[in-house]
């Protein structure tokens, strides 16, 4: 289920031509509210460029998923989380609940909701 480009939805957000609500982006880095919210605030946040998982995640990659988490620290101070705090997850391959097979960083702030 590897998918890169044209082919992966990420990909196909970061590049525009997939509709998504983008909350944050910078050089590297974009965020987008998750389409099937499980918090009150549930975003999504990918690095631009398309790495797979963590489960095929190399050295070179370590830098830009660390911006993924300064991100992560951005938009949860901007949107008043920076105290109480929020959760910031990765699913990682199959049995790790990863559907979409591009990084990206659950962010999950204000409380549960919906059924997952
Ligand atoms: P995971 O199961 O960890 O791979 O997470 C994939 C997430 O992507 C799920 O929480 C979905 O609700 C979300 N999702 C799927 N399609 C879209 C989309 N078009 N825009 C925003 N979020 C999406
Ligand atoms: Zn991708």
């Amino acid at each position: 289920m590897t998918t890169v480009g044209a082919d992966c939805l990420f990909c196909r957000i970061v590049a525009r031509r997939s509709e998504a609500e983008i909350e944050y982006e910078d050089e590297h880095v974009l965020a987008f509210k998750d389409i099937y919210p499980k918090a009150t605030v549930h975003l999504l946040i990918v690095p631009k460029r398309h790495i797979a998982s963590i489960l095929t995640m190399e050295a070179g990659d370590v830098d830009v998923l660390g911006r993924c988490l300064l991100a992560a620290r951005q938009i949860g101070e901007v949107k008043g989380f920076g105290e109480r705090g929020y959760r910031v997850s990765v699913n990682c391959g199959p049995e790790g609940g990863q559907h979409v097979y591009h990084v990206h960083f659950h962010f999950m702030a204000g409380g549960r909701r919906g059924a997952a």
